[in-house]
C-alpha cells in the first residue's frame, strides 16, 4: 500500500510501511473474530500488540533517555496510519496504552521504580490509560466528583470514571481528582498515578456502536491508597495537565481517521473499477467518478491539515487553535468520506461482509471523544476574539 503523505522520507516510509505490513498480515485475517469476540463487545489483541511492541512501534514517543525511539510526530503518524488503515480502533489503543510512560516519568516515586514501570512497558507491553471523564462530566471536565483526601502520608481516592479507553487491559491509570474544593479546577485538580494493583476496579465494558478493538470501559475508586509520590506533576494542577494531554493528542485523532477513510476510499475505487451497470464498469458513470474524486480530495484534505499540526508540533511551534481545528475538520472530512464510500458499494455497502458498515461505525467516534468536535469549536473561536490573538 502507497503511503500517501508526499512529503514522507524514505525512512518514515520504510517504517510505516513495515507498521503496515504487520497490520495487514496479522489484524486483518482476524478482524471479524476480534469485531464479535466477546458477545459482540469486540476483543483488544494481545499477542497482536506485542508484536509491535516487539517492532518498536510501541512507545514510539518515549525519550530515547528511557529507552525510547524518541520519534517525532510527523513519523508516528505515519505509523499509526498505516495501521489505522486496518483498524483504526487497534491503532488508537495501541498509542493511548503506550503514551502513557508520561505518567510514570512526571510521577515523584523514586527512579528505580520508574525504571521498572518502563522496562515492563518496554519489554512487557504493559500501558495506562486516561481516567478524566465521570458520568455527570464529559466536556464539562470540571465537574468531576471523584476526590483524593490526605490521610498522613496517603492520598485516598474516591470515584468513579466512565468510559475509560484500555481501562481493562492498562496496567496503571492517571487519575484526575479533586483535592482541594475550596479552589478553581486549575488549582484544586490533581492528577495522580495509580497502579491497577491498589485496587481500582473495572466495573464495566462498555456496548459500543463501533472501535471493538479498543475496549472502552467504567472504573471504580473506593478508598484506594497512593502514597505522596503518585502526584503527577504537581499538586493542583492536574487540569492543565489534562487539558495539555488531550491538545497533543488531537492531531492523532485525525490520524486514525485518516487512515480509515482513506482505506474507505480504496475500497470504493476498487469496487467501482470491477462492478458493471447498464454495460460499462460502474466508474466509468461520471457520477461515480466524480463521486470517488471528491473523496480522495477529502482525504488528502484531512490529511494535509493532520501533518500540517504534526509538524508543527515537532517543530516546537505552540499549536494554539491548530489543535483544535486539526481535531475538528479532519475528522469531520472523513466521516462524510466513510458514509459517502459506502454509497459506492449500493447495497453491498452495507452488509457486514464487505468493511465499509464497520469503518462507518467506527469512523463515528471521532467527533465525539478526544473533546467533541462542537467543544473544539468553542477553543477556536475564542481566538475569534480581537483579545485573544
Ligand atoms: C469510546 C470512547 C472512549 C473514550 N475514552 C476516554 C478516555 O480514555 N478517558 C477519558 O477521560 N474520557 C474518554 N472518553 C470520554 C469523552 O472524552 C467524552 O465522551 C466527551 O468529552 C464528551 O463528553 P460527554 O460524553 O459527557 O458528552 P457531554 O459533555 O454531555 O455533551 C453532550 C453533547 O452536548 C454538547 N455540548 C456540551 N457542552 C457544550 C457547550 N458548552 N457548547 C456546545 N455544545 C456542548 C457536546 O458537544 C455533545 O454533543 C471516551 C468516550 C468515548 C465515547
Amino acid at each position: 500500500m502507497a503511503i500517501e503523505y508526499l512529503l514522507a522520507t524514505e525512512e518514515q516510509k520504510e517504517l510505516a510501511n513495515l507498521a503496515g505490513e504487520i497490520a495487514r498480515n496479522e489484524l486483518e485475517p482476524r478482524l471479524e473474530e476480534l469485531e464479535n469476540a466477546n458477545g459482540g463487545l469486540g476483543e483488544y489483541p494481545w499477542d497482536i500488540h506485542m508484536k509491535f511492541v516487539e517492532a518498536g512501534f510501541y512507545t514510539m514517543n518515549m525519550p530515547e533517555a528511557w529507552g525510547g525511539l524518541e520519534l517525532d510526530n510527523v513519523t508516528r503518524g505515519l505509523i499509526l496510519e498505516e495501521i489505522s488503515k486496518v483498524d483504526c480502533a487497534f491503532a488508537f489503543s495501541l498509542r493511548g496504552l503506550g503514551d502513557k510512560f508520561n505518567l510514570i516519568i512526571d510521577s515523584h516515586i523514586p527512579e528505580e521504580d520508574k525504571k521498572k514501570w518502563i522496562d515492563r512497558m518496554l519489554n512487557e507491553g504493559i500501558g495506562g490509560a486516561f481516567g478524566l471523564t465521570e458520568p455527570g462530566a464529559g466536556s464539562d471536565s470540571k465537574a468531576i466528583r471523584t476526590t483524593a483526601v490526605k490521610d498522613g502520608d496517603e492520598w485516598v481516592i474516591n470515584g468513579t470514571k466512565c468510559f475509560i479507553t484500555n481501562g481493562s487491559i492498562a496496567d496503571f491509570y492517571g487519575i484526575f481528582a479533586w483535592t482541594d474544593k475550596t479552589k478553581k479546577a486549575s488549582e484544586g485538580i490533581t492528577c495522580f498515578l495509580v497502579e491497577k494493583e491498589r485496587g481500582v476496579k473495572v466495573s464495566k465494558q462498555e456496548n459500543k456502536m463501533g472501535f471493538h478493538l479498543s475496549p472502552t470501559t467504567e472504573l471504580v475508586l473506593e478508598d484506594v491508597r497512593v502514597p505522596e509520590d503518585h502526584i503527577v506533576g504537581e499538586l493542583g494542577k492536574g487540569f492543565s495537565t489534562a487539558m495539555g494531554a488531550l491538545d497533543t493528542a488531537r492531531p492523532f485523532n485525525s490520524v486514525f481517521a485518516v487512515g480509515a477513510a482513506q482505506r474507505a476510499v480504496d475500497i470504493a475505487r476498487k469496487y467501482a473499477n470491477e462492478r458493471e451497470t447498464f454495460g460499462k464498469k460502474i466508474i466509468e458513470h461520471q457520477a461515480v467518478a466524480f463521486q470517488l474524486a471528491d473523496l480522495q480530495m477529502k482525504v488528502d484534505a484531512a490529511r494535509a491539515m493532520t501533518y500540517y499540526a504534526l509538524q508543527a508540533g515537532d517543530a516546537g511551534v505552540p499549536l494554539k487553535r491548530l489543535a483544535s481545528e486539526a481535531k475538528a475538520f479532519p475528522t469531520e472530512l472523513c466521516q462524510q468520506v466513510a458514509v459517502d464510500a459506502l454509497q459506492i458499494l449500493g447495497g453491498y455497502g452495507y452488509m457486514k461482509e464487505y468493511p465499509l458498515e464497520k469503518i462507518m461505525r467506527d469512523m463515528r467516534l471521532f467527533t465525539i471523544f478526544g473533546g467533541t468536535n462542537e467543544i473544539q469549536r468553542i477553543v477556536i473561536s475564542r481566538f475569534m476574539k480581537d483579545k485573544v490573538r
